[in-house]
């Protein structure tokens, strides 16, 4: 069995083979730790976390490093609104998220950098571009990437230059922006006064990294100037990773990176859910509605990671009730069998099949319904596909109500999205439980 990634550089399937074969390096492009991330944020490391257990359940070891991006537009923004020093700031919303990390069971990182402890590395790949005739410094002292100097900008989202014609010449400062917006984009931007006491003294003068130089220079420095496996949510194809090739690739005249994955939406009443567009839900927001973090866990494996989910309470309580059954039939079962070897097989090849999670997971159902398995031999395979899953089977304990998530009516009624017709499907819902 070989394993399928699809690649979104090639637009195709392609069979992984990693550059050295005993270990993956494998970047995920992590949080901006300026708030609380939501659950559509969660995806993204979730699919990274399901795709990691999958390489190592495959055999493989995995090096896998996780930026933190602690030093951005928002960073600094949202740092000055609350009166606190930016250090201050992002590092509470670091630790929230580490223990998100941990109660989604997501396995941690080799290592999380810290962009702001990497300004050193940044700074010499600018140097670099700017020997190389890549980069050029404008009047204010800022420095941009020169988008026309690298014919293959624009080869992961197929974006054609000649379509830039129209913005010739023009730079963007921002650190987000549109396919339409593509500029000569800011791998430096020299100090102004909205950037308050946040700036480094360095050979390009006061000021501070774009947010795109920071994943180069930090996976360059970490994993080497090629790397197996990239990840992120879909929006950061343009302008983030098509800036990350092109700011490397220019740096270390080599590939940057071989497989390029990317995560589809986490939608909400058919739109993305963002926190710009204020239609946000967090873990905590969740367990105001009965559904603990490994139920949303559950409930993302019913998806494949790239194609969209779309968030209904409905959707969500289902997937909860579901993982209870799943943690009832695996505490029902004795010990001492051994793993079912047709379903292991089977297991694999959904798995290996591009993270085809809703197959794995109905294999879980299948064997859970086969009576020709004997039901220790049962706990033993749901044992093994759980190191793919990370539901933490292994751990549950018969009074583990809470990990099992019995559910009661709650205080769902202060939850702000639903509208009246999904609260009252809510409440007949629990009614027709409460009957049982
Ligand atoms: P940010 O902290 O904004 O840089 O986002 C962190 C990660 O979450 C990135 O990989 C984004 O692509 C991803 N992301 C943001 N919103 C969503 C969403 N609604 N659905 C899926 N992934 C998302
Ligand atoms: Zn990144």
């Amino acid at each position: 069995m070989a394993l399928i990634l699809h690649n979104s550089l090639s637009r195709e399937d392609e069979v992984f083979t990693p550059q050295n074969p005993k270990e993956v390096t494998l970047y995920t492009c992590g949080p901006t730790v300026y708030n609380y991330p939501h659950i559509g944020n969660y995806r993204a490391y979730i699919f990274a976390d399901i795709l990691k257990r999958t390489l190592i359940y495959s055999g493989y070891n995995v090096n896998h490093i996780m930026n933190i991006t602690d030093i951005d537009d928002k960073t600094i923004r949202d740092s000055q609104k609350e009166g606190k020093t930016l250090k201050e700031f992002t590092e509470f919303y670091t630790e929230e998220f580490m223990k998100d990390v941990d109660t989604l069971h997501i396995l941690r990182a080799n290592k999380y950098t810290k962009a702001t402890e990497y300004v050193n590395e940044m700074v010499e790949m600018i140097e670099t571009l700017i020997e190389k005739g890549h980069a050029y410094k404008s009047d204010d002292g800022s420095v941009y990437f020169n988008i026309k100097s690298f014919p293959e900008y624009g080869k992961l989202t197929h974006l054609k230059l000649d379509a830039l014609e129209e913005n010739a010449g023009g730079r963007i400062k921002k650190d987000e922006y549109d396919k339409d917006n593509a500029q000569d984009f800011a791998l430096w931007k020299a100090w102004d006064e909205t950037d308050g006491d946040v700036f480094w003294e360095t050979s390009l003068g006061k000021g501070r990294p774009g947010w795109h130089i920071e994943c180069s220079a930090m996976s360059t420095k970490t994993l080497g100037d090629s790397i197996d496996i990239h990840t992120g949510g879909i929006d950061n194809m343009f302008p983030h990773h098509e800036n990350e090739i092109a700011q490397s690739e220019c740096a270390t005249g080599k590939s940057f990176v071989k497989y390029w994955l990317h995560n589809a939406w986490l939608l909400v009443e058919g739109k993305k859910m963002a926190k710009s567009a204020g239609n946000f839900y967090t873990l905590r927001d969740l367990e105001k509605i009965d559904v603990t973090p490994l139920g949303f866990r559950y409930w993302l494996m019913t998806a494949k990671y790239n194609t969209p989910i779309n968030f209904t309470i409905d959707a969500l309580h289902g997937a909860q009730k579901a993982f209870k059954r799943l943690g009832e039939a695996y505490l029902s079962y004795p010990e001492g069998g051994t793993i079912n070897t047709k379903y292991k097989t089977a297991f694999m090849e959904a798995i290996e099949n591009d993270l085809a999670t809703p197959k794995a997971l109905a294999l879980v159902w299948e064997l859970i319904a086969d009576d020709t398995v004997s039901p220790s031999d049962k706990k033993m395979t749901l044992l093994d596909f759980d190191t793919v899953f990370g539901f933490g089977l292994k751990e549950l304990q018969k009074e583990e109500s809470v990990f099992l998530c019995s559910l009661t009516i709650s205080n769902y009624r202060d939850f702000p999205i639903y509208r009246q017709d999904n609260l009252s499907q809510y409440e007949y819902n629990q009614n027709e439980l409460l009957k049982v």
